[in-house]
């Protein structure tokens, strides 16, 4: 079954669409079969992976209110080497249309779990709130990836995700847990970022990744012409950093397949 990740962070414009766009093209890239979804309404991943969020014809909304499956409503990124789930305006829709529904934060586990063996990795990317949106991405996640830039308020603004995560760990779903902090946008010219990049590792130790994601214009470029960075320019600095990124979440956290392949291969 694939492992499920959130990509979350309830600031917007701290880098998790980029974060969730080029780990799925750097897994991808790696030999993974991934499955990116969309779980904000401005579709700016589903935009990024090529997809037209104006012509997705099923998306994301279809699978939470149940009119589709995941299997109907997934399209092929084809440059990017994975699976999309699309999102646009209609999901914010959503959020109140489901508030009436049974198993409400649930939908999502529920759908995914008909496609859980067709991938190693299935990338959730996370409106910037703790909304009922963002609840179905953590009750079908196995873990959360949490982008952020080594700025002064960094670290208040992760209590509140902390005590998120915590509570839906109690009360929804017992799988979910932290698998790290991604340092991004990072700049070691800058002082105070080198030493709040120290103070995570203090507080957090292996739960920050060794892989940091500098600050990349073409990273930022990469959107515009509707590709993750990993596929408009491999050579970039950034890219480079979120392939290295895409070898060690493979690394840390081995797709359940790897894993089964090695307990039954010869010793
Ligand atoms: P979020 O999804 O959290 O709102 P985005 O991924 O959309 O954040 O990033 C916010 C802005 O920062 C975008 O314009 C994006 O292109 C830019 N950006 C993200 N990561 C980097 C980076 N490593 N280097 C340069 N620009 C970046
Ligand atoms: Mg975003």
């Amino acid at each position: 079954m694939a492992r499920i990740f959130c990509i979350a962070n309830q600031k917007g414009g701290v880098g998790k669409t980029t974060t969730t766009v080029n780990l799925a093209a750097g897994l991808a890239k790696v030999g993974q079969r991934v499955l990116m979804i969309d779980l904000d309404p401005q579709g700016n991943a589903t935009m990024g992976s090529g997809i037209d969020k104006r012509e997705a014809e099923l998306t994301v909304y279809d699978v939470l209110l149940e009119s589709a499956s995941v299997a109907e409503a997934r399209v092929r990124a084809e440059q990017c080497g994975y699976d999309v789930l699309a999102a646009n305006r209609e999901l914010a829709g959503a959020e109140v249309e489901m508030v009436a529904l049974d198993r409400r934060e649930k939908r999502l586990r529920t759908a995914l779990a008909a496609v859980g063996a067709e991938y190693d990795f299935v990338l959730i990317d996370c409106p910037p709130s703790l909304s009922l949106l963002t609840l179905n991405g953590l009750c079908a996640a196995h873990g959360v990836i949490v982008p952020m830039q080594c700025e002064y308020f960094a670290l208040e603004g992760l209590t509140d995700l902390v005590n998120t995560i915590k509570q839906v760990h109690a009360n929804l779903n017992k799988n979910l847990s932290i698998i790290g902090l991604l340092r991004v946008m990072f700049d070691p010219r800058i002082t105070l970022q080198q030493q709040v990049s120290e103070q995570l590792k203090a507080h957090f130790g292996p739960k920050v990744f060794d892989t940091v994601i500098p600050r990349n214009v073409r990273l930022a470029e990469a959107p515009s012409y509707g590709l993750p960075g990993v596929v408009f320019d491999g050579a970039a600095r950034g890219s480079q950093a979120y392939v290295a990124f895409a070898e060690e979440l493979v690394r840390k956290m081995p797709p359940a397949s790897a894993v089964a392949a090695a307990a039954e291969a010869p010793p």
